[in-house]
């Protein structure tokens, strides 16, 4: 099959899809094409924190203001996707209270809002926090739901005309000479070769930007995949998001997501990032670590951890000092018209991340048009009249049936996942039109 469109997105994670969302806003013709399902890469095993630019606030605060700006947006076009919980930075150690200083001054600098509590009324709040806390600084730290983000934005971006298609893996590109014109990729479902011509291609293909870029005979991007571990404890510890009061390192943040407690992270440059392993070792280290702020942590049995790839830029050798900072890379630089790429950046971070890329591609295009994304309010999958939704892309009413027919059950939880899945299916539906 052939398809042509204007622009096509590689990726659906996170960067991939907003930058999808954008464009469709301004009524560009535009594919993302994902060989899994959506959220199948690092935006579906990130730490769920939508930060407040506080960690970053010291080394790092261009990135700091981007996650400022970003967090009090995302909470505007998507509340349903966001948990307002707080976060607090604790200082436990004398290098913690030393740190205090840097810290609030940098945070003032920034513009990011911050206070120091009263100890007594933390601890009534968070009874597991660590009793020798010595002093306790509120941010405006934040929890987000990912795949609740990642399936609005889905569903928002096909509203407006985007087709998203998943289980399609690029494998080649469509070149005339030096220009890029499309790509081929494999449907892995029914094992068929689809051809999407297009004028312009995104590489947002996260940690794998530059197996990419790699098709298209560049040898290289400047980006530092950098590992990270999390560990799960099935018990809500805390309140407010835990961070300890520190330049950022491994096992300074415990984030409650739901009823769970997730603990995190490690930065570990990976020379295979579809192969690497968690260990025992680096499990007992994060515990250790995250037992400054909840001591509690040491006497529970984690219920599972996971681990995924950062595509950080190359700003350092260090997978910790590197930047949290985006770039976008017109590839006409190395010779190769047609092919943008983003690394880097956060989960927080990636509505700006499709406005910046879509102004580039508008630009390109002779297009005049603005981005709409900080104005649109995302559609959650429960707000939309799923039957008729349904008819519209030619899903089989029977399978919104079956899911709907949750609701209210015993396993009412369990109703936005099969939702979610059931989305997932949009692209194999029959029509992409509505
Ligand atoms: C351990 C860890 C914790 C983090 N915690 C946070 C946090 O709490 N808050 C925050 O804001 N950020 C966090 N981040 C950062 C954030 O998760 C990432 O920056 C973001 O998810 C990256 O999104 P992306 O779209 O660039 O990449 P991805 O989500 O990886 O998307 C890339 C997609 O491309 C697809 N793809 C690859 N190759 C092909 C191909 N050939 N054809 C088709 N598709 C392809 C992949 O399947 C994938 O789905 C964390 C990162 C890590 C590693």
């Amino acid at each position: 099959m052939e398809i042509k469109t204007t622009v096509t997105v590689i990726g659906g994670g996170a960067n991939g899809l907003f930058t999808t969302l954008d464009l469709a806003l301004r009524e560009i013709d535009v594919i993302l094409v994902e060989r899994g399902d959506i959220g199948s890469g690092t935006s579906g095993k990130f730490h769920g924190l939508l930060h407040s630019g506080a960690r970053y606030a010291v080394n790092d605060p261009e990135s700091a203001m981007e996650c400022i700006q970003e967090n009090k947006i995302i909470s505007t076009i998507a509340p349903h996707a966001v948990k307002d919980t707080g976060g607090l930075f604790l200082g436990i150690t004398k290098e913690d209270l030393e740190f205090s200083d840097p810290f609030m001054k940098s945070l003032e600098k920034v513009g990011i809002d911050h206070k120091v509590l009263d100890l007594k009324e933390v601890m009534q709040k968070e009874p597991y926090v660590n009793r020798n806390a010595k002093i306790a600084i509120w941010v405006p730290d934040k929890v987000v739901l990912g795949y609740d983000l990642l399936a609005s934005v889905s569903i928002t971006a096909s509203l407006h005309k985007a087709k998203i298609m998943t289980y399609n893996e690029v494998v080649e590109f469509v070149k005339e000479n030096n220009s890029i014109r499309g790509v081929k990729v494999i449907d892995r479902i029914n094992n068929e070769t689809n051809f999407i011509k297009s004028d312009i291609v995104i590489n947002a293909a996260g940690p794998w930007a530059f197996k990419i870029v790699k098709m298209a005979g560049i040898e290289e991007i400047p980006i530092l995949p950098t590992a990270g571990i999390m560990v799960v404890f099935d018990k809500r510890l805390n309140n407010s998001v835990l961070n300890r009061l520190r330049p950022p390192s491994d096992g300074d943040i415990i984030v409650p997501y739901s009823d769970s407690s997730i603990l995190g992270t490690t930065a570990t440059i990976v020379e295979d990032i579809d192969n690497f392993t968690i260990s025992e070792e680096d499990i007992n280290m994060l515990i250790d670590e995250g037992s400054y702020l909840i001591p509690y942590l040491k006497n529970l049995k984690p219920v599972r951890a996971y681990a995924s790839v950062r595509p950080l830029m190359k700003t350092s050798e260090s997978g910790r000092e590197a930047s949290r900072d985006f770039t976008i890379i017109d590839h006409e630089k190395d010779g190769v018209s047609g092919l943008i790429s983003i690394i880097g950046g956060k989960f927080t971070t990636a509505r700006l991340v499709g406005e910046r890329v879509s102004d580039l591609v508008s630009n390109k295009l002779g297009n005049k048009s603005h981005s709409k994304t900080s104005k649109t309010r995302l559609i959650s999958p429960l707000d939309i009249d799923l039957l008729s939704y349904a008819e519209k892309i030619g899903l089989p009413k029977v399978l919104i049936m079956n899911a709907l027919g949750r609701k209210g059950s015993l396993d009412e939880e369990r109703y936005n996942t099969s939702l979610y899945l059931l989305l997932s299916l949009i692209s194999r539906a029959k029509k992409h039109e509505i």
